[in-house]
């Protein structure tokens, strides 16, 4: 695992608190319970690296984990399902959307999708920012190992074909953290990204 070096480094609960806008980072979002964490944790080989982002009554926007010095991954919390009003989640949407516009060292953003609930309302708003930010985005389907093979496979085709179908540019992959399924394929993602 060449991500095994991974730390938590800061937590921004708005852009302006983020570390400096330099070398390279790659932001990974999710609707919560899409296996976000688990998977941030099977691709750094760790067992609690993600769990900051998920501390009770941290509703903090950004949560940046160093790689090395030039490279960093981001934790972008789903705020879709906050226990917060609808003025607060609106702010939040504002910076997720400006962050992703206008991060320069943001490479790319990797989309989690629980296998069994693809491309939800959720998900599109993620894509639709990320293609107004002209950033290419990967997509995991998590959970792969809840499907037998051959409907994971079906799975996989048909989010493919709806992702051009809508014009919405993204490599897709399958993922399970539980079988430490799709590491390879989105390690050599990640390695590309921050130039590694
Ligand atoms: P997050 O809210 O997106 O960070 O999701 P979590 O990583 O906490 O996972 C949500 C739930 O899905 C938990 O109950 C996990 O155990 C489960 N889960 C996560 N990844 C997998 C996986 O690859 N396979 C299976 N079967 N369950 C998973």
């Amino acid at each position: 695992n060449p991500y095994t070096q991974t730390r938590f480094q800061v937590s921004a609960a708005e852009p302006r608190q983020a570390p400096p806008d330099r070398g390279r980072e790659v932001a990974f979002a999710g609707r919560s319970n899409a296996g976000k964490s688990s998977a941030l944790n099977a691709i750094t080989g760790q067992k609690a690296l993600a769990r900051t982002s998920k501390t009770p009554g941290r509703t903090q926007l950004l949560n940046f984990f160093q790689v090395n010095d030039a490279a960093r991954l981001v934790d972008l919390p789903g705020y879709g399902y906050a226990k917060v009003g609808g003025a607060t989640r609106a702010r939040w949407q504002q910076s997720l959307a400006a962050y992703l516009e206008q991060r320069r060292s943001l490479a790319g953003l990797i989309l989690l999708m629980d296998i069994r609930h693809p491309l939800t309302d959720y998900d599109h708003q993620l894509l639709e920012w990320a293609r107004a930010a002209g950033l290419a985005v990967h997509v995991l389907l998590t959970k792969a190992d809840k499907l037998k093979r051959g409907a994971a496979k079906t799975a996989l085709l048909q989010v493919r074909r709806q992702l051009e179908a809508e014009g919405l540019p993204a490599t897709v992959q399958l993922f399970s953290a539980l079988k430490k399924e799709g590491l390879e394929e989105v390690w050599a993602v990640l390695d590309a990204w921050l130039e590694r």
